[in-house]
């Protein structure tokens, strides 16, 4: 049977034989094969470019290419734009990989989290608010917004739904299950787009309407709220 010689990233032994157990071909020239270690008897998926016959007893890798390190799986998360903060980003990054590994009781708290620093950093960013201090409490900070006119209503209840829905997670006994942590993920990704995504979408479709003359520069600024 065709072996590797690898480190094996089970178990920690290092140049240590693995034999193949099984493969999937990517295309004529392409493999993903699943060795299984000599040691510890686990498996790991290696991609490369072997000879095709794996039943006799060889190095796969002899005269061929094979990767050193086996495959790593990182869940997929929804890519953000980079008009949200950069802070928001990587709490929103935290709490869709705690939910993509089954972890919905961290996702959720993480995601209620990202929506009290993301609204913090909308009040530091924003023009109208910067000399004012945001309320310490999230759903009244929200609630100041849509007092102020800063945001419209729907986004002001949507945002604390949100909230109400985050502080289950950190707070309440019964369990938040993966379903709940799903949807607190929709509502955040929608809050953080009418928040700072499309304001800056309008900001840049204005100056440029400003650049070519379509619009005189005196009459932006007017609407700098969501
Ligand atoms: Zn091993």
């Amino acid at each position: 049977m065709g072996y590797l010689i690898r480190d094996c990233q089970r178990c920690g032994k290092s140049h240590v034989q693995m034999q193949i157990k099984g493969f999937a071909t990517q295309d004529d020239l392409n493999y993903e094969m699943f060795m299984v270690c000599n040691a510890c008897g686990r498996g790991s998926i290696y991609q490369g470019q072997p000879k095709g016959n794996f039943a006799d007893d060889r190095d796969l890798e002899t005269g061929r290419s094979i990767r050193d390190s086996p495959v790593q799986i990182y869940p997929e998360i929804p890519k953000l734009s980079d008009d949200i903060p950069a802070r928001t980003r990587d709490l929103f990054r935290q709490a869709a990989t705690c939910l993509r590994y089954g972890l919905s009781e961290p996702a959720g708290a993480m995601f209620r989290k990202t929506i009290d620093v993301g609204t913090k950093e909308f009040y530091s960013n924003n023009e109208r608010l910067k000399d004012k201090q945001p309320a310490n409490a999230l759903r009244s900070r929200l609630k100041a917004l849509g007092d102020m006119k800063v945001l419209d209503e729907d986004i002001v209840e949507l945002a604390d739904i949100a909230a109400l829905d985050g502080n289950d997670a950190t707070h309440d006994e019964d369990p938040y299950t993966t379903k709940e942590a799903e949807a607190l993920e929709e509502l955040t990704i929608d809050l953080l787009d009418r928040l700072f995504v499309r304001p800056a979408t309008i900001a840049r479709v204005r100056a440029k309407q400003i650049a070519s003359g379509l619009r005189k520069a005196d009459t932006a600024g007017e609407s700098d709220g969501v």
